[in-house]
């Protein structure tokens, strides 16, 4: 088996990652940056989406674990001390592979300029460089809606407990194929309208924005944020893709939740 380990180069992280190297080494494991069977990420959550993006091309081949070295994490949810613990299970590939639904981002552009396609594991999102940002929310081709505000986030299930809940989105289950739009301060009064709640779309739905004031937009893909000019529409939709997770133990979703957000004392 090969594996590969990304840190996020702080000291603790990297002293981990030499310490699980030498034991997967050990093992009789093979260290392979370019074709790895598993990829540790030792930091945050924000190291495990690197690491995402890294293999987003070889996803059906690559699984994920992810070790905390600050607070728990959602994708990060195994602890130092259980490091030994994780390589062994690793060695003896004792462990399961659960599977998360993806965001199908395309940006469309003006003119010849070919579209760009991106995966999301938690969300993307869209605001203005400058003005309010206006634009046109189309569901399966029909215009629902003119939004006006800050911005609009389209999430994934498991991305449902990073930005989308600081804008007022549900918590979904991972095991659920679909995506939630949540706005961000919507201009709401007697003359502009949106319908102020997050929605939640199925895998067979699809969300077209459409820009009304001015082509440039910052656009979010996860932690990548780029400014995107000439844009005609930006397409959300479920992914055909998942991301494979290893699972060395039971770590329910709503228990992850309730650790991370309400306490972690049982
Ligand atoms: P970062 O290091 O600032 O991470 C932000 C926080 O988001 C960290 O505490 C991290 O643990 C947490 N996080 C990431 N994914 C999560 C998930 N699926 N569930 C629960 N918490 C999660 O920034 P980064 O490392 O570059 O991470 C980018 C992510 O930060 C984005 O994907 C976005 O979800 C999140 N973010 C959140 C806000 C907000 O809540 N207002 C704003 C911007 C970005």
């Amino acid at each position: 088996m090969r594996f590969w380990i990304q840190s996020r180069n702080d000291e603790l992280s990297n002293r981990l990652l030499l310490e699980a190297k030498d034991y997967l080494l050990g093992f009789g494991l093979i260290f392979d940056e370019d074709e790895p069977d598993i990829v540790l990420s030792i930091g945050g959550d924000g190291t495990l989406l690197h690491a995402f993006h890294k293999y987003s091309h070889r996803l059906k081949k690559t699984a994920f674990v992810g070790i905390h070295t600050g607070h728990l994490g959602f994708y990060a949810d195994w602890k130092p001390s259980e490091i030994e613990k994780l390589v062994i299970s690793i060695a003896r590939k004792e462990y399961d592979v659960i599977e998360y639904p993806l965001l199908d981002v395309t940006i469309n552009y003006q003119g010849d300029r070919e579209s760009l396609h991106y995966l999301a594991l938690n969300e993307s999102s869209v605001k203005s460089p400058d003005v309010t940002l206006v634009m046109d929310v189309l569901l399966n081709d029909k215009h629902f809606e003119r939004f006006r505000g800050d911005g609009l986030c389209m999430s994934t299930p498991s991305g449902s407990t990073a930005y989308s809940k600081s804008n007022g989105g549900a918590l979904v289950h991972p095991s659920l194929p679909s995506m939630q739009l949540t706005e961000m301060a919507s201009i709401n009064n007697r003359v502009f309208r949106t319908v102020g709640s997050p929605l939640v779309l199925p895998d067979h739905h699809k969300c077209i924005l459409k820009p009304v004031n001015g082509p440039d937009f910052m656009v979010t893909v996860d932690h990548l944020q780029l400014l995107h000019e000439d844009v005609k529409s930006i397409e959300y939709e479920v992914s055909s893709e998942r991301v494979r997770f290893a699972r060395f133990r039971p770590f329910p979703f709503w228990k992850r939740v309730r650790d991370s957000f309400i306490d972690n004392n049982d």
